[in-house]
């Protein structure tokens, strides 16, 4: 198998399962309990929170444990939205995740007024929009730091400066950038900041939110009195202990990451816009994730020039997993691009350092025959 999907997940660490395997066998207990075998479990979880925090630069109390990135986004701008009631407009980006831009909808259906900020053809930003975007009447910004589907990054220290200078609480989605690029917390203003464990070989299902120590925070989940009464529901041990780890070794990783894997996305990226006719990259060429590239076959459908990979032991796709299922062109090429009206002719090349450039060959080979055959 090549995959070449790492924005949508990423294998578990062999070193990662090991720092959960006495969670799943025979340290079971329970870390609220007070006798020793549960309460010993503490110390895993403060651990695992120390970690956690040494990937962004964070203090370990500004770390919440969360299920997913889904839940730590829906989490900030809930929090956000009940410190502001008086105010009814979120500010967010046209190309962010479902699970920010989704829960913005519903937010609409509820009486908030949303912005969704545009992008160029090139997927970037313009601060200049955010700052025309903000009034009195802003709770919250919502921006993501790396787009999934391109790799593009947004500005957000600027953004951060700007939501603090009008005094408007900034949420960043950071899931993208984790382990790809070097994160200072302590330098960005920023209130909050989401991560998930799978997008840096931890397993799924766990994830964390920074919250700023002097940044309001209303429980999501209220239950009893985990993670300092921040978030209800017994602490997944396990699953915490293994991202945890995951961070530490990312952390690690983080420096030497970008040198492995651009070089490798670059012959990829540069031997499909060279050799296969009516290929068109989609977003800034520099501001960029070095392991991401999206690009349209002109005339080909996603879904078809897939499946030939997957033929061939190729994994990509053609934008967010969690919207594999849909064939209409993503929320952010049609942001980027309105003119693409119908059809997914795009796909997302997402690339990990374990991969090789004799991978990245044969991947090629498969996709001009491909492409080839698909063409006739
Ligand atoms: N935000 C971004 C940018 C993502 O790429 C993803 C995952 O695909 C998420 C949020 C959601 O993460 P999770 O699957 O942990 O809920």
């Amino acid at each position: 198998m090549i995959y070449l999907d790492h924005n949508a997940t990423t294998p578990v660490a062999p070193e990662v399962f090991e720092a959960m395997a006495p969670y799943l066998t025979d340290e079971w207990g329970n870390p609220s309990s007070s006798y020793r075998f549960g309460a010993k479990l503490r110390a895993a979880l403060e651990k695992a929170r120390e970690q956690t925090a040494e990937l962004i630069g964070s203090y370990a109390g500004e770390i919440l444990f969360t299920s997913c990135a889904t839940e730590s986004n829906n989490a900030a701008i809930h929090a956000a939205l009940k410190a502001r009631p008086e105010r009814r407009h979120v500010v967010t980006s046209a190309v962010e995740h479902s699970s920010v831009f989704n829960y913005c909808m519903e937010l609409e259906t509820e009486g908030y007024r949303v912005t969704y900020l545009p992008v160029d053809r090139e997927g970037l930003l313009k601060t200049s929009d955010l700052e025309a975007s903000l009034s009195d009447d802003t709770a919250v910004v919502s921006v993501m730091w790396a787009n999934n589907e391109t790799g593009v990054l947004f500005p957000v220290e600027k953004i951060g400066e700007i939501c603090k200078a009008r005094g408007v609480l900034f949420h960043c989605d950071a899931v993208q950038v984790a382990g790809k690029l070097v994160m200072d917390v302590r330098k960005m203003p920023l209130d909050y900041l989401s991560l998930t464990g799978h997008k840096f070989n931890a397993p799924k299902g766990v994830g964390a939110l920074y919250v700023h120590r002097k940044a309001p925070f209303s429980p999501y989940l209220y239950g009893g009195h985990q993670e300092r009464g921040r978030r209800g529901g017994t602490e997944n041990v396990a699953l915490i202990a293994g991202m945890g780890r995951a961070a530490e070794l990312a952390r690690g990783k983080v420096v030497a990451y970008e040198a492995q894997v651009r070089p490798m996305r670059d012959q990829l990226e540069g031997s499909i816009l060279k050799g296969i006719p009516r290929t068109e990259l989609n977003g800034h060429n520099a501001l960029r994730l070095a392991n991401t590239s999206n690009i349209t076959f002109h005339g080909i459908e996603s879904e078809a020039l897939l499946l030939l990979l997957d033929e061939e032991g190729i994994c990509a796709s053609s934008g967010s997993a969690c919207l594999a299922d849909s064939d209409e062109p993503s929320h952010v090429i049609r942001a980027m691009k309105p003119e693409v009206k119908s059809g997914r002719q795009m796909i997302r090349f997402s690339l990990g350092p374990e991969l090789t450039l004799e991978d990245i060959g044969r991947a090629l080979d498969a996709l001009r025959d491909a492409a080839a055959a698909l063409r006739g």
